[in-house]
């Protein structure tokens, strides 16, 4: 069997062009821009990489994109500060602090001190307790890109056996209340459980947050099961060559191996081009809802869980 690729980047696309539809009626009907606010602390070439794509593109579908770049020392009241100011800034309805945060910052803190109503990144316990409830909420992008992609391959998902590798708050935990909320049955895989292996081969669907290079191997895979993989590592990849410093040049993958996996999967999502392009098409369609939430409209279909 050779999988059917399942394409986050013309996925994401579609999500960004119902994103920019809902942005010209909310222009057009009410006279509301929706407006996202990054605050990125400190220098971190890895996080100036996202802010930037996510104001780039935040832009491209017709919003507001405010940008607010902190010094690395930046005082923890400093930073509460500005967020308290974004709270109450009407133009302003999506609020995301780039994570991670220098380490004299207190993470749950900062990121508590949004607004639930603005927290377009679905971190604040507010909107973990309201997914977890099945209230609606905020629902963090990765995860909620993974939903969309699977619903887009199965339909309904409902009765399926899912797996979700890796409990961590921003990918695994809420993966999980997601695929549980579509009426999977749902397993949670970590460092400590017993027999990964057998755990993964009976599930028909697979979500692999781990952050461990191709971890996941072709036989682990239940033949015709659906293969969502999260992690994005960077391997070196000597048959590119070299660099200038003399390094081998190095390559993207993800927490699957892709080919082994490829063969024996339905659908899988590849890295790049998978989950990455998904997680930030997510972002842009929060900040909508987030927008419509506030101005007591209607929500779009389509863009949340
Ligand atoms: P974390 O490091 O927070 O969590 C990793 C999870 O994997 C933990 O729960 C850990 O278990 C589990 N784990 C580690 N080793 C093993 C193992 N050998 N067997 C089973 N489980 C294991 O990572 P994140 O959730 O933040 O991210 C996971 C991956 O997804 C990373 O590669 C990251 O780069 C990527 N990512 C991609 C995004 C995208 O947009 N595509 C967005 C966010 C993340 P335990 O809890 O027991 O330690």
């Amino acid at each position: 069997m050779t999988a059917e690729i399942i394409d986050g980047k013309a996925l994401a696309a579609t999500v960004r062009e119902k994103v920019a539809g809902q942005v010209a009626r909310l222009k057009e009907n009410h006279q509301i821009t929706p407006g996202l606010a990054v605050v990125l602390v400190g220098e971190d070439p890895a996080s100036q990489v996202y802010v930037r794509s996510k104001g780039k593109q935040t832009v491209e579908t017709g919003m507001n994109s405010y940008e607010h770049k902190l010094e690395a020392d930046t005082p923890e009241a400093d930073l509460l500060a500005l967020i308290d100011t974004l709270n109450n800034d009407p133009e302003v309805h999506g609020i995301l602090v780039q994570l991670p945060l220098p380490g004299h910052l207190d993470e749950d803190l900062v990121i508590n001190s949004i607004s639930p109503e603005k927290d377009v990144d679905g971190f604040h316990v507010s909107n973990v307790g309201r997914l977890g409830t099945g209230q609606k909420s905020m629902v963090p992008c990765t995860p909620l890109g993974c939903l969309m992609m699977l619903r887009e391959h199965h339909g309904r998902l409902s009765g399926m056996d899912a797996v979700v590798i890796g409990r961590s708050n921003i990918v695994g935990k809420p993966m999980a209340q997601l695929l549980l909320g579509d009426s999977c049955t749902v397993t949670i895989a970590h460092s400590r459980t017993r027999d990964l292996p057998g755990t993964v081969r009976r599930a028909d669907i697979v979500v692999a947050a781990v952050g461990r290079p191709q971890m996941v191997p072709g036989d682990w895979i239940k033949p015709g099961a659906t293969v969502i993989d999260v992690g994005i590592n960077r391997i070196a990849a000597p048959e590119r060559g070299v660099n200038e410093d003399g390094s081998p040049k190095s390559r993207l993958v993800g927490d699957v191996d892709f080919e082994s996996a490829a063969a024996v999967a339905g659908a899988i999502t590849p890295v790049p081009g998978g989950v990455g392009p998904m997680t930030i098409a997510c972002l842009l369609a929060n900040t909508v809802t987030a927008c419509c939430r506030a101005n007591g409209l209607d929500e779009p279909e389509g863009l949340t869980a």
